[in-house]
């Protein structure tokens, strides 16, 4: 092969296998969905970024490993990373923060912007079922979302505390439900009278 022809393969190789490599460092490898640390990255990077942050943790996910097993469990929290990556536009981060959580970053968008969004994701994942396996039930689930406003200079760790807060409450409350910082949740205004 002729000296120039193999230097132009041999860097188009490299550009492939740091194009990979990029990927592997930044995607997670079962959702293809961001990593935590990529999105702390690209968070960090961008300050002034205004936004709603949403944090979404499928409900009672420990009872469908228990129940259908871990490879279902790993369908499901694949279904549900596509169904938040469906719900948002490209310049949104949807990041897979550990097992069964994950943190949506909705860039530019308001309180109540932000607040369809998260109702539109909750109530996408509560229509979807997959196929349960072999004469066992279809397999549906559930997934309970905290919101906060993340206001231009404010810590993106600081934001991400308080949706974590309001996804404990969405919890508390029932779980299958959006409750964000700004607002009381509904259960919570009756309560109060
Ligand atoms: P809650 O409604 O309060 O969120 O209850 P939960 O059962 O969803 O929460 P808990 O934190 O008790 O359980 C989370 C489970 O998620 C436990 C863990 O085994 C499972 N899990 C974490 N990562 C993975 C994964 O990658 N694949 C599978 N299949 N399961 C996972
Ligand atoms: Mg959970
Ligand atoms: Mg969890």
């Amino acid at each position: 092969m002729p000296f120039a022809l193999f230097i132009g393969v041999k860097l188009r190789e490299n550009t492939r296998l740091s194009d990979e490599l990029v990927r592997l460092v930044n995607r997670d490898r079962l959702t293809d969905v961001a990593t935590r640390d990529f999105f702390f990255r690209r968070m960090e990077s961008d300050p002034e970024a205004y936004g709603v942050s949403l944090m979404v943790d499928i409900d009672h996910f420990k009872q469908v490993n228990d129940t259908h097993g871990h490879y279902a469990g790993d369908a499901v929290i694949k279904q549900v990373s596509q169904i938040l990556k469906r719900e948002t536009r490209t310049q949104d981060i949807v990041c897979r923060f550990g097992g069964e959580e994950f943190v949506v970053f909705l860039h530019e968008v308001s309180a109540d912007q932000g607040l369809v969004v998260a109702e539109r994701m909750r109530t996408a994942v509560a229509a979807e079922a997959l196929p349960g396996a072999e004469g066992r039930p279809a397999l549906s689930v559930t997934v309970s979302i905290g919101g906060s406003l993340k206001e231009r200079l404010e810590d993106i760790n600081l934001s991400i505390q308080q949706a974590d807060a309001a996804l404990y409450r969405a919890k508390s409350n029932g779980r299958n439900r959006t409750v964000v910082d700004w607002l009381p949740a509904p259960a919570e205004r009756s309560r109060a009278g």
